[in-house]
């Protein structure tokens, strides 16, 4: 251990962290120190060091001690704001200096009139390296005094200054993850920067996230289009610049619908509703559900602040997070989409370095676990709150849940609580937090109905996902329902009836139940081969993305795969998968099929796709940059591992090759080389198909000179719609009007089956519009004969399509290619769908493949 000694770069009055107006540094996110009240108009440098950030506002600078210790003074709160009004640096980035030197001078009177405080934090922000032996505070403090002293560990500096000083890489960013930098993204931040060595830094107006704490990110407040930015120091710097900023600048859309969040009601006295009464909630995920009323009790955790010792406390600690870890880790296990990303989000926030050092310090100063944890929680969840950020605050249930389950194993008690809700019921709660519904045994939930919450919380998303009806932000009244109350729930106009009377209940349990039988007899036709009422063939395939899609897609009736989407091999991992690991993926989808055709398409990452182990350039417009097929013929050893393992498939012949971007036949042949020296390295004497994915106009257009080099074409219309009508897919103010069935995008779907039929070749659509029921008519009125949707909607698509003739939708394609706009064409085959009976109905899918019944 060797002494640190800070001296008060300030003259003026020491004041603990706390008092600071900024969650940030009150709740030490940054690290520890003392906040100093200035008197004085120069920051001058508290110990010998090099001088390592100084940003171009010259409100904060960061000095490196000889230790390798990082101290942080950052002038005043939000002064950020000012953009270097009032300030003026005396040195500048890699200069040493020596304790007292001038830093910055400042102008009092201007910062006294322009920001919230003047409180100047004086932080080391690498406490990991570094402990607090003691600070002054509540004294009037001269510059050059001692104000705080510092036990640093020996060999401890993560990166020491460098004889070059160690340059900081820094880049600015616009974020475009649609929701800003909230759990989930910040999760895969710190995921993505697990094997990488470097310090990486996130700064935005004024405060800096270490890239690695997902709480620290959060409390940031990013939204979308904000530019922050991210700097990284060390070996690997420049590879976790690139990594975080492609994700950052990565466009993930939402996986629910969107409506307004609603605040969480506050203590009001709710009124039980009268029977017959209807309350309106908003849609969190479709559905349609007719049973008891039931509540999930929650008890309130006790927690007692003293400890029983710092060992046998920080050993308890670590037990429960474990505990809590290994259920987590199972629960991810099993989950896919989704529900996986949610427990990934949860898992990062459970070893987020910044929540357990700051618990630790509770420890330190006698508290016990479980009053440690949820102070250290507790700190972000007000920080977040304090943002007043609707979205940010609907985040704030990930870290109550996380809080909730490391109490819960504290107290020795499991997740799964209380009686179980009898089956069928209709949960209704307050909130209801993500683990409280996994716990439950979802399968045997009728609905739920939330008084507080938002379509776009996890708890909504995670109850789409698994089918289960549920409203939200009902209002008080729906707490006063009485377990037991009769409710029909109807999560497609957002209404709950409460105790509608017997008559009504009849009526609505018939509705269900002729809902059931309609879904059981579509699900058991489903398993025949789909032909259209004149006895026209049509193969209805499954989009698939995982194993249990592929299950599930066997199970509604899918005839095979007509995309299989590999990124998710490829996602949210350090590194790329070998040979063998794809090769045994692929084969275990293969059996899951039954022998049925698997349609493999090749990695399409780039554009909204970025992987952090494979750093792209970075580009202006990564939509028209370095994506799908561009980015395989650029990374030719992971295309030729990719493709050496789809072709040891077994039983040879039942895969297909499928390409995605293909913008010319140079591609396609170049692609065809790799396949031919792969076929000679394993030894494969046959052919494979192979296939193009339609998703630029040039493809579309090139159709006739393609087909003499493929065997298939596959009509990508989310792709094929935002390339057509230059409107990015994922852009939420373009998402009315971004629709694949504009006769544009008609004209080139046409115009590619008609290229098809004349060389021989099939024709296939696996984008959104093939799991959009109006379009089917339209679609195979243009000669498209194959399919490939999302698999819940396989029964519904085949029994609409067997009420179809050939003639009729050739009639339909007709005139809807005379039609001029997208509204028109809807109109039009919206009509025309209304002939077949019970036009299907949305529920929302957190798929690409778009909203699926
Ligand atoms: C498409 O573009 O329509 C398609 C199926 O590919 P993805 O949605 O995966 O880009
Ligand atoms: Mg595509």
């Amino acid at each position: 251990m060797s002494e640190l000694v800070l001296l008060a770069p300030l003259s003026g009055w020491s004041a603990p962290l706390e008092e600071v107006p900024d969650p940030v540094f009150s709740g030490r996110m940054l690290g520890d120190g003392v906040a100093i009240d200035p008197l004085g108009e120069t920051l001058c440098a508290p110990c010998a060091g090099q001088i390592v950030t100084l940003p171009e506002t010259r409100h904060a600078v960061t000095l490196r001690t000889d230790q390798g210790v990082d101290v942080l003074m950052h002038v005043g709160v939000d002064t950020v704001a000012l953009g270097g009004e009032g300030f003026r640096a005396h040195v500048t980035a890699g200069q040493r200096v020596l304790a007292g030197e001038a830093l910055l001078s400042f102008d009092l009177d201007l910062l006294a009139r322009r920001a919230p405080s003047l409180l100047t934090p004086v932080l080391v922000i690498s406490p990991g390296e570094a402990h607090l032996v003691q600070r002054t505070v509540g004294h009037a403090v001269q510059l050059g005094e001692v104000l705080m002293q510092w036990a640093v560990e020996p060999g401890t500096p993560a990166s020491p200054p460098s004889e070059d000083g160690q340059q900081m890489l820094a880049r600015t960013v616009r974020v475009a993850l649609e929701q800003g930098i909230h759990a989930r993204p910040a999760a895969q931040m710190a995921a993505g920067l697990k094997g990488l060595r470097a310090q990486v830094h996130v700064r935005f107006a004024g405060r800096l996230a270490d890239a690695r704490s997902a709480t620290a990110l959060m409390t940031l407040g990013v939204r979308r289009d904000a530019e922050v930015h991210i700097q990284a120091r060390g070996p690997d710097a420049h590879d976790a610049l690139e990594a975080l900023a492609a994700l950052l600048s990565r466009h993930a859309p939402s996986v629910a619908a969107r409506a307004a969040p609603v605040p969480a009601q506050g203590l009001v006295i709710p009124v039980a509703p009268a029977a017959g009464a209807v309350l309106r909630g908003v849609v969190a995920s479709r559905g349609f559900a007719v049973g008891p009323a039931a509540r999930l009790e929650q008890r309130d955790i006790d927690v007692v602040e003293a400890g029983s010792g710092i060992a046998r406390e920080t050993a308890e600690l670590r037990r429960a997070r474990e505990e809590v870890r290994a259920g987590l880790e199972r629960s991810l296990g099993a989950a896919t989409g989704a529900a996986a990303e949610i427990l990934a989000a949860h898992l990062a926030l459970l070893e987020d370095p910044q929540l357990e050092r700051l618990a630790l310090e509770h420890i330190g100063q006698g508290k016990s676990a479980a009053f440690a944890w949820r102070a250290a929680i507790g700190v972000s969840i007000e920080a977040l709150r304090a943002l007043e950020d609707a979205r940010m605050a609907e985040r704030v249930d990930d870290l109550i849940d996380v809080q909730r389950q490391v109490l819960l194993a504290l107290a020795g008690e499991s997740l799964a609580r209380g009686e179980p809700l009898p089956p069928g019921s209709i949960l209704i709660a307050e909130e209801l937090l993500p683990s409280q519904l996994v716990g439950l045994e979802a399968g045997t939930l009728g609905g739920i109905c939330l008084a507080a919450g938002g379509a776009t919380s996890h708890v909504s998303i995670l109850a789409a996902a698994a089918g289960i009806p549920a409203l939200v932000a009902l209002g008080p009244p729906v707490r006063a329902i009485a377990p037991g109350t009769a409710l029909v729930l109807d999560a497609e106009t957002g209404q709950l009836q409460v105790d509608p009377g017997e008559q009504s209940l009849a009526g609505a349990r018939r509705q269900l139940e002729r809902a059931a039988e309609r879904r059981e007899r579509e699900r058991a036709a489903a398993q025949r081969e789909c032909r259209m009422a004149d006895g026209t063939r049509i193969e209805v395939l499954a989009n698939l993305g995982s194993l249990a899609d592929a299950e599930l897609a066997v199970r509604n009736g899918a005839e095979g795969c007509g995309l299989l989407r590999t990124e998710f091999l490829f996602l949210d991992r350090l590194e790329a998968p070998t040979e063998a690991e794809q090769r045994a993926v692929y084969q275990r989808i293969a059996a899951a099929l039954g022998g049925r055709p698997l349609t493999i398409r090749t990695l399409d990452i780039g554009g909204d796709k970025p992987i952090p182990y494979l750093p792209l350039p970075a580009e202006e417009n990564p939509a028209l940059g370095l994506r799908g097929i561009r980015t395989s013929l650029w990374r030719e050893d992971l295309l030729d591992a990719q493709l050496r393992a789809v072709l040891a498939v077994e039983p040879i012949g039942q895969c297909r090759l499928l390409l995605p971007m293909i913008t010319d036949l140079a591609e396609v042949r170049a692609v065809r080389a790799r396949v031919d020296e792969a076929c000679r390295r394993i030894g494969r004497h046959v052919p494979i198909e192979l296939g193009v994915m339609v998703e630029t106009p040039a493809c579309a257009l090139l159709a006739d000179a393609l087909a003499g080099e493929v065997d298939f074409f596959s009509i990508g219309t989310n792709d094929l719609t935002q390339y057509t009508l230059a409107m990015d897919r994922g852009h939420p103010q373009l998402a009315a009007r971004l629709d694949a069935l504009h006769p544009a995008v008609l004209r080139l779907i046409g115009r590619t089956a008609e290229a098809a039929r004349a060389a021989g070749r099939r024709t296939a659509v696996c984008g959104g519009l093939a799991s959009d029921p109006a379009a089917a008519a339209v679609l195979i009125g243009l000669g498209v004969h194959e399919l490939s949707c999302v698999p819940s909607l396989i029964p519904r698509l085949k029994t609409s399509i067997g009420q179809l003739t050939l003639a009729q939708c050739d009639e339909l394609a007709r005139a809807a290619l005379a039609l001029d706009s997208a509204e028109a064409v809807r109109a039009l085959c919206e009509a025309a769908g209304e002939i077949a009976p019970e036009p299907a109905r949305g529920r929302l899918s957190a798929t690409r493949d778009g909203i699926a019944p």
